[in-house]
């Protein structure tokens, strides 16, 4: 089999590593152009990056010795309003990786048509390597460091990898402190009790659910019909496994970084929680038979959902796929090789700029609450989330169905085209 290869050959741009998210990331951005009908110049503005600033972050750790890890956020585009999206720690965190993970943020926030631009930010560190109060000061100080870059009105942080609501809340301090006031519209994915909104916690799991069942509804397949295996059990995967078993799919595999499990009759979520929050592992869960990670994505299951990492799906693994829907809940999990393998195939990819968008959905939602300090209830947010994700599939999967492309294609163009029309209506300056 010949290899597939990226498409990198963006003019006066260094070409990213094979293979990588970027290179990944452009590899999509290019065949959305080629169907856009876009020139050099306007494929070259989507392409790159508005701003990005590289940051070193000291921390001196509790020993008293000092290390320095290297932080970054890089605004993809700000044309339809702020820039939104993650911070990530991770320990192999680096500048093409955060630019392309801002460059999905960007065409995400289009799909779903929310007034913002895309951003996102890392910092090269394993966070299970420090203590909270290590992390609470390496958190302070990057805050710190990128300050003239974020704001309510100009780049909004959420949790991504390796952040949780407990880094928003050092972040909103931090900024808020700094200027003098509180501002909670810097950051979303905040605790409840400092301007957090219902909902956001279990979001991009229930939007993952929601285009599940609408691409199952387009071919006659009641969720209550389908096998599902979730790779990842972090904070989206945990929650789509207990999400897909409360609404009568048969989560028959789940995994994480350690191991995997398969019962055929159907994994107790709930059940396996309360034995995750006791060991920290999914590994050793005594209602069902261990798996591994390779073998999850072999199986003969109706929907596969990778909730963990970029890349998993590439073409060696993609050739292994026996499911006939897999739908992205991590950001970047099917390579370029891998993407064409599984159309080769005929399964159905429901895109991460779609399926996983229900997080920043609801981030918006928590944004505008607290612009208005007005709170929603748990249920307007549910109804107003679904009604979202309902509307942004429709649109996506009725475009691929008129101009027979892939649904990735398809969300990218919408996503992409809004970018693009936000840019030239504006004019380009001076
Ligand atoms: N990190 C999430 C994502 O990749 C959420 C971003 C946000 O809410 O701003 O979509």
């Amino acid at each position: 089999m010949t290899s597939i290869t990226d498409d990198t050959s963006l003019p006066d741009a260094p070409a990213p590593t094979q293979g990588s998210p970027l290179a990944t990331a452009h590899t999509q951005l290019a065949s959305a152009v080629e169907i856009l009908g876009y020139d050099a110049g306007q494929h070259q503005m989507l392409a790159t990056p508005r701003r990005e600033i590289h940051v070193a972050v000291p921390l001196r750790r509790d020993s008293g010795e000092t290390v320095l890890f290297h932080g970054f956020r890089v605004q993809h585009n700000i044309s339809r309003g702020p820039g939104k999206g993650g911070l990530r720690y991770a320990p192999g965190v680096d500048i093409d990786e955060v630019r392309a993970l801002a460059m999905w943020m960007t065409w995400k926030c289009g799909i779903v048509d929310l007034p913002y631009g895309g951003a996102k930010g890392g910092v090269a560190i394993d966070p299970r390597d420090y203590s909270t109060a290590e992390l609470e000061r390496v958190t302070r100080r990057y805050t710190s460091e990128i300050m003239p870059m974020i704001g309510p009105d100009t780049d909004i942080m959420a949790p991504d990898m390796g952040t949780d609501e407990q880094t928003m809340a050092w972040v909103m301090d931090t900024y808020s402190v700094n200027r003098g006031y509180t501002i909670p519209a810097v950051v979303t994915g905040k605790p409840l009790a400092v301007g957090g909104s219902r909902g956001r916690g279990t979001a991009t799991s229930a939007g993952i659910v929601h285009v599940t069942a609408a691409a199952l509804e387009e071919a006659g397949v009641p969720l209550t019909d389908v096998t599902v295996a979730v790779q990842g059990f972090g904070k989206v995967g945990s929650h789509a496994a207990a999400i897909f078993a409360a609404r009568g799919a048969r989560v028959v595999a789940v995994s994480d970084q350690y191991g995997g499990l398969r019962n055929d009759a159907g994994i107790d979520v709930d059940r396996l929680f309360a034995h995750v929050g006791a060991t920290g592992s999914v590994v050793g869960f005594d209602g069902a038979d261990a798996l591994s990670n390779n073998d999850l994505m072999g199986l003969e299951v109706d929907v596969l959902v990778p909730a963990a990492v970029e890349g998993v799906l590439d073409e060696d693994s993609a050739a292994r796929v026996r499911a006939r829907w897999v739908v992205e809940g991590a950001n970047g999990p099917t390579t370029t090789g891998g993407d064409a393998v599984l159309a080769r195939n005929g399964v159905t990819v429901v895109p991460d700029v779609l399926a996983n968008a229900g997080g920043v959905v609801v981030s918006y939602f928590e944004w505008v609450q607290a612009n208005q300090t007005y709170w929603w209830s748990e249920e307007e947010i549910a109804d107003r989330l679904e009604q979202r994700m309902k509307s942004a599939f429709a649109d996506v999967s009725a475009l691929a169905r008129r101009e027979s492309i892939s649904l990735r294609d398809a969300a990218l163009v919408i996503g992409i085209k809004r970018t693009a029309e936000a840019h030239t209506t504006r004019g380009l300056y001076p």
